[in-house]
């Protein structure tokens, strides 16, 4: 190996886009040099969408831009470079080749996958590679490893008492304010028959020219990848996510003044062609690192104090960040690789082919995965309740709606999507992060949203032409899983509602789901 030159390599990866990441303690600018590489293997290994592609690409020219105006040394490979291999190791392995660094130096990354690639890359070339503390999250992955030690089962909400505890967020002395560690009950209210309030319009972005740049190049390279994106800001489709630090700190000010007085209210609630609604549209930001999870949460306590937001949207918000943003971040970590395998209801389906079109009648499905691909955005309950409850009542194979979440939303990075789908919403790992399955009928949706008001099926019918295939598969899954699901003593009511069915109507339920799954799973995949 020639003489080295460099002292630290640096890696900073399309989701570390954070100047004061651990990376950088002790750069030394003459010493030290930067890596960062477009590869293709990262929007392949699954179909990136086209508005998450440009997310992460635009991002990282923004911030390499920002290094190169400090005078950082980088080296920067882009998805257009004549030599690129489109492998992240094998193209670091190049870059050790080139200009030997007597330490690659990075903050630990948060996919499973590129920590395995990125030591062999630096085994294979013998460097030593120092990976450092990720400061962002407010826990450790030990931290979380000592916690699960303590206890029989996981739960969430032991894990965020003990942050709360530890950071002294929102506690008075070792107390937790308002009276209640949660606000939990005060959470779920829909718009009612009042209809919506007025919603503040999203923070959005003109795309400047590296992100026109980007835009242009997604459409050529990757025509057939999910999704749309254009340089405009007018339509539903068009590019406004916030790339930089300083557009993400504008989305943060703005969620804190104008929706998180309501987010609290309506964090479940659904609205037909309202994909924006009271939530903070965030995650992107908080995902990339171009805002800490701190100063996120610290605005939000703040503005309680203030006398800004009832306590009931501050807790709510909170909790959705110190507690499952670093609790599925511990599941993640203390449970790879082998969490990836997980298949506790032995589901086999395939997904239908509407989850890459929206073409289907289904009012809900239509209007969640059709923002989906318009925007790379849905909320929380239109992930968990409307298309990942399709997926878990019909049995779709864990590993294709996992590898669909991760394809096409903005904030899809896998150590938090995995956890989310598999085992909150798919309940695939058995019940590691979730009490009980989130299996619900149409009455859910219909409670909390007006889709059903427009959709031409009945969520109160099960069989019959006008049946609503969720409250079909509904029965179904119970049906299936009834011998698992009646050992769960948070699943008794709805297995006894099961269980006063007669035989006819179970067989009906049974060849009506027979034929919805027939008729979902034609047509083409992408
Ligand atoms: P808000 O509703 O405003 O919530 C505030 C913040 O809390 C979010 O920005 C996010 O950082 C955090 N948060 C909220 N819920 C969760 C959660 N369940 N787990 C972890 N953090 C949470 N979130 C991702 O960031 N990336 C993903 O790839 C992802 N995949 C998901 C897949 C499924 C099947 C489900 C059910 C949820 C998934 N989530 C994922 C969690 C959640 O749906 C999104 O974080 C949220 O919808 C992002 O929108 P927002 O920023 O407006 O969130
Ligand atoms: Fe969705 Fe069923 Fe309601 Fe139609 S009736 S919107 S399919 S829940």
């Amino acid at each position: 190996m020639p003489m080295s030159h460099t002292r630290h390599l640096v890696i900073v990866l399309g989701d570390q886009l954070d100047h004061q990441a651990s990376c950088w303690d002790g750069f030394d600018p003459d010493q030290d040099r930067v890596w960062m590489a477009e590869v293709d293997q990262e929007s392949t290994h699954v179909r990136s969408s086209k508005q998450r592609m440009v997310v992460f690409l635009s991002a990282m020219r923004h911030f390499a831009q920002e290094l190169r105006e400090k005078g950082v040394a980088l080296h920067y490979t882009t998805l257009t470079d004549a030599l690129n291999s489109h492998n992240l190791a094998s193209e670091l392995g190049l870059d050790i080749q080139r200009d030997p660094p007597a330490a690659v130096v990075m903050t630990a990354p948060g996919d499973w996958r590129v920590l395995t690639s990125i030591r062999q890359a630096c085994a294979q070339h013998h460097v030593p590679l120092d990976i450092r503390e990720d400061r962002h999250f407010f826990s450790t992955v030990r931290d979380f490893a000592a916690h699960a030690k303590t206890r029989k089962q996981l739960r969430l909400e032991y894990f965020y008492r003990e942050l709360r505890t530890k950071t002294g967020i929102l506690m008075d002395q070792g107390k937790p304010i308002g009276g209640a560690w949660n606000f939990d009950s005060e959470n779920r209210e829909s718009f009612g028959r009042e209809g919506l309030p007025p919603i503040p319009p999203p923070s959005q972005f003109k795309p400047d020219a590296i992100t026109r740049d980007v835009i242009r190049l997604v459409n050529t390279r990757c025509s057939d990848h999910p999704g749309s994106v254009s340089d405009q800001t007018s339509q539903a489709s068009d590019f406004g996510w916030p790339v930089t630090r300083a557009q993400a700190l504008e989305v943060l000010d703005r969620f804190i003044a104008q929706r998180l007085p309501l987010f609290g209210r309506y964090q479940d609630a659904m609205w037909a062609g309202e994909p924006w609604l009271f939530h903070s549209h965030l995650s992107v930001a908080l995902n990339l690192k171009l805002l800490s999870a701190r100063e996120v949460v610290q605005a939000a306590e703040n503005a309680y104090h203030q006398g800004q937001v009832p306590i009931a949207s501050a807790e709510g918000f909170i909790r959705q960040i110190l507690g499952w943003r670093e609790y599925v971040r511990g599941i993640y970590w203390t449970h790879m690789p082998d969490y990836l395998e997980r298949n506790a209801l032995h589901a086999q389906e395939p997904l239908p082919v509407f989850y890459w079109t929206g073409e289907t009648d289904c009012r809900c499905l239509h209007d969640a995965i059709t923002q989906t691909l318009t925007t790379g955005y849905a909320h929380h309950i239109q992930r968990l309740m409307v298309t990942g409850l399709y997926a878990l009542l019909l049995g779709v194979n864990p590993k294709e709606i996992h590898a669909w979440y991760l394809s096409v939303y903005v904030d899809a990075v896998e150590w938090v999507e995995l956890p989310n789908t598999l085992g909150m919403s798919q309940f695939a790992d058995g019940g590691l992060m979730a009490s009980k399955p989130y299996a619900a009928s149409g009455k859910y949706i219909d409670r909390m949203s007006n889709y059903c008001a427009e959709c031409r099926y009945d969520p109160a019918q099960r069989v019959g032409e006008n049946a609503c295939p969720i409250t079909t598969l509904y029965w179904d899954f119970l049906l299936r899983h009834e011998t698992t699901l009646e050992k769960n003593p948070r699943m008794v009511m709805q297995v006894r509602n099961l269980q006063r069915l007669s035989a006819d109507d179970k067989k009906a339920i049974r060849s009506q789901a027979q034929r919805l799954k027939m008729t979902d799973h034609s047509g083409d995949r992408p």
